[in-house]
């Protein structure tokens, strides 16, 4: 009936409320009392028929004697000022009283006084209660920590779960351990691991690893993000760490786990604006650190992906004090991660994992995650029942360059275009010693922008990467622009990815990996926040500076030049898979290799 579920509840409370304090007034009220005129109370007190009378102010309530004809009815009448009746009373000989009360008090007072205090308090509780879940947690729950508690079958995660993080699952089964037998540890004097700080870029199971943790351990998980504690008023953040760990120590053994605990760790000295309500959570934090006893079994893991940032002083022994790295995984992490998520999917015997983890460097267990989902998807939209190699391959692409967007109409031009370009990305890598074999080319446009592209497939895992390998790589991503020029005598604006990331490239061999003459060995820029974006900042005077750019455009240039001058000389061959490329819109490897080894046996072509 009413729209706010709410609001009717509160409606038919206070109903119940009114009707029970009617009852109750009336029973209070004796009910089965009867009215008689005045006259009729004198002549039953001259004829004695009254046992009992009391006299009120505004009534007289008459209680008649047994043997009368009203006997088993309280009766009453008016109060009438009568100078007479007390000698009339007297005469009857019946008990009379005055003003005794008419309910007991005790009713009187639960009536007047404690209903309407418990209807308000009732009304209030409901209105609060209605503000509290739109605010998100507040007026009633001030201080309180909003922790989730997992209980171990909730978590029900194991390190199975987590793959490709060999070494931090090391470091982290000694705290499992200590978890299942703590007196183990106590018994030779060992002082607990408090803390556990895990640093990683996002996405790498810094999460997952610490639920694992509390299912290894069959314990109770708590969990909490750092910005959950920073709120809008100073010492709220400090009371729910302090009602954080006193539920921890309530439920030990356990994990407590903080996500993004830079929000409250930053550095106290690093920034101008200090913030009082973020310092005092950080002081509390510090302070709950150090008073609790680690003996009873909780161990507090944190994540981030700025460890740069920390205050010193959460790092310092009995605190975080073990850094536990989760890096992006490498090829063979990469593949088992892929394995571990599609031990849920149908796939086909064939699947080769390792393809799909070579395409991928650089992915995180979430895009891998993420890459497995979008094959399953693929296959149910292609009506398969299990999933082929095909999907996963495709499923690779959406994730690095969106779904195909096979609507996009290109005029023949553009597309001319657009395929001379990636046939020069694709003939420059092939004819370059230093770079990755070609694994596909294409034309077809996809969502998030590329026109086409070139994929390159690393055969291993590289962990260096020298200074030929880096031109070769620069040179690679300015060949797709340079077949422009070659082909049509004029440029486009499809290059200015590729420009970025050569203009990078180049600029980091000449100020972070010393690999110019000029500048030798001498750190011009570092890289702050490396398991973010890894953006370098410069740390040199501005007319350095200068001579860096000039440096970078110097390398720029040269790739440009070379690359301009392979295609120059096979610009026949350029040619032909363009115009291969252009008829059949996507070319994968062999299709693309036969055409360069076609030109090794004619070396006149
Ligand atoms: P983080 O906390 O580091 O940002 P999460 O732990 O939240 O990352 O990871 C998100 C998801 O990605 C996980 O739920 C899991 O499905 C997947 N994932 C990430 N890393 C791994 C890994 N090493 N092994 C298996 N799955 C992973």
């Amino acid at each position: 009936m009413f729209k706010n579920k709410r609001l009717s509840i509160i409606l038919i409370n206070i109903a119940v409320i009114i009707v029970a304090i009617l009852v109750f007034r009336s029973v209070a009220a004796n009910m089965s009392s009867k009215k008689i005129p005045y006259n009729k109370f004198v002549e039953m007190l001259n004829k004695k028929q009254v046992k009992k009378v009391v006299i009120q102010n505004d009534k007289i309530i008459i209680m008649p004697k047994k043997g009368t004809k009203e006997e088993k009815s309280i009766l009453y009448t008016g109060a009438i000022n009568n100078d007479k009746l007390v000698d009339l009373l007297e005469k009857s000989g019946a008990e009379y009283s005055q003003n005794v009360s008419e309910s007991n008090p005790l009713i009187t007072f639960l009536i007047y006084g404690v209903f309407p205090i418990f209807i308000i308090l009732i009304a209030a509780r409901f209105l609060f209660g209605a503000m509290d879940k739109k605010m998100g947690g507040g007026i009633m729950s001030f201080g309180k920590n909003t922790a989730k508690l997992y209980a171990e079958s909730q978590t029900g995660k194991t390190f199975n779960d987590v793959a490709g993080q060999e070494e931090a699952k090391e470091s982290l089964e000694e705290i499992v351990d200590f978890l299942h037998n703590p007196k183990k540890y106590t018994e030779i004097g060992a002082k607990l691991p408090k803390g556990a700080l895990l640093v990683g870029p996002p996405g790498t199971g810094k999460t997952l690893l610490a639920k694992a943790v509390a299912g290894e351990a069959k314990v109770p998980f708590f969990s909490l993000s750092g910005s959950d504690f920073v709120e809008m008023f100073v010492g709220m953040g400090a009371s729910r760490v302090r009602d954080l760990f006193s539920q921890a120590e309530q439920k030990a053994p356990c994990i407590v786990f903080i996500d993004e605990i830079d929000a409250i760790g930053k550095s106290r000295d690093a920034s101008m604006n200090s913030n009082d309500e973020r310092e005092q959570t950080l002081n509390q934090l510090l302070s709950e650190m150090d008073g609790f006893d680690s003996s009873k079994g909780v161990v507090i893991l944190a994540a981030t992906n700025r460890p740069e940032i920390l205050d010193k002083a959460l790092l310092r022994p009995g605190r975080f004090d073990r850094t536990v790295i989760v890096d992006k995984p490498d090829l063979k992490g990469r593949e088992a991660i892929l394995r571990v998520h599609s031990k849920s999917v149908k796939m086909d015997s064939t699947i080769s994992l390792e393809d799909i983890a070579k395409s991928t460097v650089g992915a995180v267990g979430a895009d891998l995650a993420n890459i497995v989902n979008e094959a399953a998807l693929l296959a149910v939209k292609n009506n398969r029942k299990v999933v082929c190699q095909e999907d996963l391959d495709e499923a690779v692409e959406v994730i690095i360059a969106g779904k195909e967007k096979k609507d996009r109409i290109m005029s023949p031009r553009e597309k001319r275009i657009v395929a001379f370009h990636e046939v020069g990305h694709a003939l420059v890598t092939a004819l370059l010693d230093h770079t990755d074999p070609v694994h596909k080319i294409t034309i077809v446009p996809r969502t998030m922008g590329a026109l086409g592209y070139t994929m390159q497939l690393p055969t291993e895992e590289k962990y260096l990467v020298s200074k030929e390998e880096m031109l070769d790589q620069i040179t690679v991503m300015l060949g797709g622009r340079s077949a422009e020029e070659i082909e049509f005598g004029s440029i486009s604006t499809g290059a200015s990815n590729d420009i970025e990331r050569a203009t990078e490239s180049a600029r980091s061999m000449v100020s972070i990996y010393g690999m110019t003459d000029k500048f030798d060995m001498m750190a011009l820029e570092s890289v702050k926040n490396r398991y973010l974006d890894g953006r370098p900042v410069l740390n040199c005077s501005e007319t350095t500076a200068t001579e860096i750019d000039n440096e970078t455009l110097n390398i720029i240039k040269q790739c440009h030049n070379k690359a301009k001058d392979i295609l120059d000389t096979n610009r026949d061959l350029l040619t032909r898979i363009a115009e291969k490329l252009l008829d059949k819109e996507t070319l994968n490897a062999d299709e693309f290799m036969s055409f360069i080894e076609h030109r090794n046996d004619n070396p006149e072509l």
